[in-house]
C-alpha cells in the first residue's frame, strides 16, 4: 500500500481566502478514497505579517500584540465564510493565537532566530487547523498531525537542517500508520522540531521541502505542488511576458534553476525526490486538470532558454592588504568564515590579489562577514545587484537581458551564463 501514497503541497497563494480554501477542497475531493498526505503553508501572506509582529516584539515597539490581532482577524474573516457561528474551530484558533500572545506579553529573551521560530510557526499551525476543519465539514475526513512530531532538525533556528535518522523513525512511527484510504492526512509545511522539542523552521518558502521530506520518508509514488501558475515556466511570469510552460524537466534542470532564483520550487525540494526517484508534478490550482510540469529522472529534453533572476545580491570584492596573492590558505580562511555565517555564494571569480563573490544579501550576513575579515583583507561591497542565470542560452536572449544594465560580473559554464547586473543610472546631460 505504501508506494501508492501521494503527497500534495498547497502554498500560501492557494489558501489566501475562503474561496481559495473551497477550491482546495474541490481539488482534494477528486482524490477521495486514495491515500494522500497533504502539506499546507500559512494562508496568503501570513508569514510576512508574522515577521512584522516578531520585529515589533524584539524591538519592543509596543505594536506586536495589535499586529497579531490583525492577523487573527484575517483568519476569523476566512472562518466566517467557511463555518457556522459556533463551530469548534473558532476556539481552536483562538487558543493557538492566545499561546503566541502570551509570549508577546513577556520580555523577548533569547536569540532573534530562536524567538522568530517560536512565533512564526503560528501561520502554518492555524492554516492546517482551518483546512482540516473545513475538509471534515465537507465530508472529506482528514487526520491532522503536527509536523513537529515528525520532522527533526539540528538547532540552527530559522534554517534547521533535517536530521534524517530521527525524522525517518518518527515518520515510520507517527505518520505511516495514519495513512489510509479512509481519510487524508494533513500536516504543516515549514515547521519542525529540534531534538530537545523546541519549534524550529526550515527557512522561508520551506513547505515544498517539507512535502519532499515526507515523500522520501513514505516512499511516495509522487509529489504534487499546487501553484498559481500552469507549471514551471521558462521564466517568472511576474517579470517576463513571453514565457512558455515546460512539460518535462529533469531533476538536474530543476535544481539548477531553482537554486539560482526560479522561485516556483524551493531548491532543497529536489534532492530527497531525486534520491528515491519520486516524480514531482507542478500543477495549477486554478486549472487542476491541466498537465502541469513533470519533473523526474528519466527526462532528457532539448530545453528552450530558461531565465532565473535573483535580486538582493551583493558583490564583495576582497583583496589582500599587503599585495600578497590570494592563495589557498586565504581561501580556506575566507570559506571558513562564509560557512560560519551561512552565506550563499552564487558566483565567484579571482585575480592574483583579489577575489570577488556574489552573495545573497540577507540579514546582516554580508556586514558581519566583512567585519570578520577586515583585519587581513580590504573589502569593497556593492549592493542592490541582480543575478541573472540563463540556462540553454541563445545570444539574442543575453543581449535582450543586458539592455539597460551594467554587467558587473559574467561567467559562462557549459550551457549556463550567469551575469551580475545593476541598472544603468539615468543621467542628465548638462551643457
Ligand atoms: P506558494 O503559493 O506555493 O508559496 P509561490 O508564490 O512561492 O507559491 O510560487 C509561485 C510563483 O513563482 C509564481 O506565481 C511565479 O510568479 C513564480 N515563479 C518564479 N519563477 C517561475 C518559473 N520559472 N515558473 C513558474 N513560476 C515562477
Ligand atoms: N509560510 C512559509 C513562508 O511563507 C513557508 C512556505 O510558504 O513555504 O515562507
Ligand atoms: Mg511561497
Amino acid at each position: 500500500m505504501t508506494n501508492s501514497i501521494r503527497v500534495f503541497k498547497f502554498g500560501g497563494a492557494s489558501l489566501k481566502d475562503a474561496a481559495a480554501v473551497k477550491n482546495v477542497q474541490q481539488i482534494l475531493h477528486r482524490f477521495s478514497g486514495q491515500p494522500l498526505v497533504v502539506v499546507v503553508s500559512a494562508m496568503g501572506k501570513t508569514t510576512n505579517a508574522l515577521e512584522k509582529v516578531i520585529e515589533a516584539y524584539v524591538k519592543k515597539e509596543g505594536s506586536a500584540v495589535s499586529l497579531l490581532h490583525d492577523i487573527r482577524t484575517q483568519h476569523f474573516r476566512i472562518m466566517d465564510d467557511l463555518f457556522k457561528e459556533n463551530h469548534e474551530v473558532y476556539g481552536t484558533i483562538e487558543r493557538a493565537f492566545a499561546e503566541v500572545e502570551k509570549r508577546l506579553n513577556t520580555d523577548p529573551d533569547g536569540e532573534y532566530d530562536f524567538l522568530y521560530d517560536q512565533i512564526i510557526y503560528l501561520g502554518e499551525l492555524a492554516s492546517s487547523m482551518i483546512v482540516q476543519a473545513y475538509l471534515a465539514e465537507t465530508s472529506l475526513p482528514t487526520q491532522w498531525i503536527d509536523a513537529r512530531s515528525i520532522l527533526v532538525t539540528d538547532d540552527i533556528y530559522r534554517e534547521g537542517w533535517v536530521l534524517w535518522e530521527e525524522t525517518l523513525a518518527n515518520a515510520k512511527k507517527n505518520l505511516q500508520p495514519l495513512v489510509s484510504k479512509d481519510h487524508f492526512v494533513l500536516t504543516q509545511g515549514f515547521i519542525a522540531s529540534t531534538k530537545s522539542g523546541d519549534t524550529i523552521t526550515l527557512g522561508r518558502e520551506g513547505s515544498d521541502y517539507t512535502a519532499a521530506i515526507l515523500s522520501y520518508c513514505l516512499d511516495a509514488e509522487s509529489m504534487t505542488i499546487w501553484k498559481d501558475v500552469p507549471g514551471v515556466l521558462t521564466a517568472d511570469p511576474r517579470i517576463f511576458d513571453n514565457v512558455v510552460k515546460l512539460d518535462h524537466l529533469s531533476y538536474r534542470e530543476a535544481i539548477e534553476m531553482t537554486y539560482y532564483g526560479a522561485k516556483v520550487i524551493h531548491p532543497k525540494t529536489i534532492k530527497p525526490l531525486q534520491n528515491k526517484s519520486i516524480p514531482l508534478y507542478v500543477k495549477s490550482f486554478i486549472d487542476p486538470s491541466g498537465e502541469g510540469t513533470y519533473i523526474a529522472d528519466d527526462v532528457e529534453d532539448l530545453y528552450p532558454p530558461m531565465v532565473a533572476i535573483e535580486s538582493n545580491q551583493a558583490v564583495m570584492n576582497i583583496s589582500t592588504r599587503d599585495f600578497s596573492f590570494v592563495a589557498e590558505h586565504h581561501m580556506r580562511y575566507l570559506f571558513g568564515e562564509i560557512a560560519d555565517q551561512r552565506i550563499q555564494v552564487n558566483l565567484m571569480q579571482n585575480t592574483a590579489i583579489s577575489f570577488s563573490i556574489c552573495v545573497n544579501d540577507v540579514d546582516n550576513k554580508v556586514d558581519d562577514f566583512a567585519k570578520a575579515i577586515e583585519k587581513d583583507f580590504k573589502v569593497m561591497i556593492e549592493r542592490g545587484m541582480q543575478l541573472i542565470s540563463v540556462r540553454h542560452y541563445h545570444q539574442d536572449v543575453l543581449e535582450n537581458l543586458k539592455r539597460g544594465k551594467i554587467v558587473i560580473l559574467e561567467e559562462r559554464i557549459g550551457k549556463t551564463v550567469q551575469m551580475v547586473v545593476k541598472d544603468v543610472p539615468i543621467m542628465t546631460w548638462k551643457r
